[in-house]
């Protein structure tokens, strides 16, 4: 397994997510990724299952220090009062007594200036509620804010082959924050790259796993793939035995077309 280190904070660079996947699937689901090895697992308020998640790592043996459990503060909850209370509820839905890492989800300030919001994260990291904060789908713009306003471990945004990030990956590097990839398999579509599947066959993997290996070998990059399947959940994981070349890494880079899977525009304070 590959760990960045973040503001002294080892984190798993491999994780496991969870949306769309809820009640018994979702238990099973989270049970099977503990036993396979994943130590990151991500979820969210509005992902629904945080029942779900809380009760798989519960009855696994796996002790929660080892653990690094990701929630996220919708965007309807982000009026100070309300993520304290909000994130209280998922603390309890977790089963836990902190989340290593909390995030606003998505920008609205529709509610609350984002410092305020931030402020009431920062009590609940005081309170020993959350050992981080951070945010979720920022813009170079208003993470620049974040960073201005407290001390943030994370940007989690859409990231994979054909979505390029440079500008928020040196932000991220200057101010040593986490950089998470979600949808880092374009939810699926990286499987139909031609040079994906070139090297993929040079290393007797697949593209998934190629796409996984080419995001964790970058620096302060974490990925957090989906699978409801378990033949999904165990390949994915099976990306610690082999290394890409620099040239390949670079090969992967030029594969970025703008291409964006998740419509952001629904944000109402979403702007490139
Ligand atoms: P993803 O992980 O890129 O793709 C998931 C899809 O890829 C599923 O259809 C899955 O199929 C398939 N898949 C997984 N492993 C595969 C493999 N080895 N070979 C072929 N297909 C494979 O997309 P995502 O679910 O959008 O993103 C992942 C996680 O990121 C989410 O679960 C969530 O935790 C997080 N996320 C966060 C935000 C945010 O706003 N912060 C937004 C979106 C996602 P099966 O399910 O059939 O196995």
């Amino acid at each position: 397994m590959i760990e960045h280190t973040i503001q002294d904070t080892p984190v798993p660079a491999l994780g496991f997510g969870t949306y769309q996947l809820r009640g018994t699937a979702c238990r099973e689901a989270v049970a099977d990724a503990l036993a396979i090895g994943y130590r990151h697992i991500d979820t969210a308020q509005a992902y629904e299952n945080e029942a779900e998640v809380g009760a798989a790592i519960a009855a696994s043996d796996v002790p929660r220090d080892d653990l690094f459990v990701t929630t996220k503060v919708w965007v309807d909850n982000l009026e100070p009062g309300t993520a304290r209370r909000t994130t209280a509820q998922s603390l309890r839905d977790l089963q836990m007594d902190y989340v290593d890492l909390l995030l606003i989800h998505w920008p609205n300030e529709s509610l609350a200036p984002l410092e305020a919001t931030l402020d009431a994260l920062d009590a609940l990291k005081e309170d020993g509620k959350a050992r981080h904060i951070g945010v979720s789908n920022f813009t170079p713009t208003l993470l620049q804010r974040a960073v201005d306003h407290t001390t943030i471990f994370c940007n989690q945004v859409e990231y994979h082959p054909f979505l390029s990030q440079d500008a928020l990956l040196a932000q991220a590097r200057s101010h040593d924050l986490l950089l998470t990839a979600y949808s880092p398999l374009a939810r699926g579509q990286v499987l139909d790259s031609d040079r994906l599947q070139a090297i993929s066959e040079r290393h007797g993997k697949t593209p998934a796993q190629v796409t996984l290996r080419w995001l964790v070998q970058q620096e302060q990059v974490a990925a957090i793939p989906k699978a409801s399947s378990a033949q999904h959940r165990a390949e994915n994981f099976n990306i610690f035995d082999f290394h890409l070349s620099d040239e390949e890494m670079r090969a992967i880079h030029t594969l970025a077309a703008g291409k964006r899977l998740i419509d952001p525009t629904f944000a109402p304070d979403w702007e490139q």
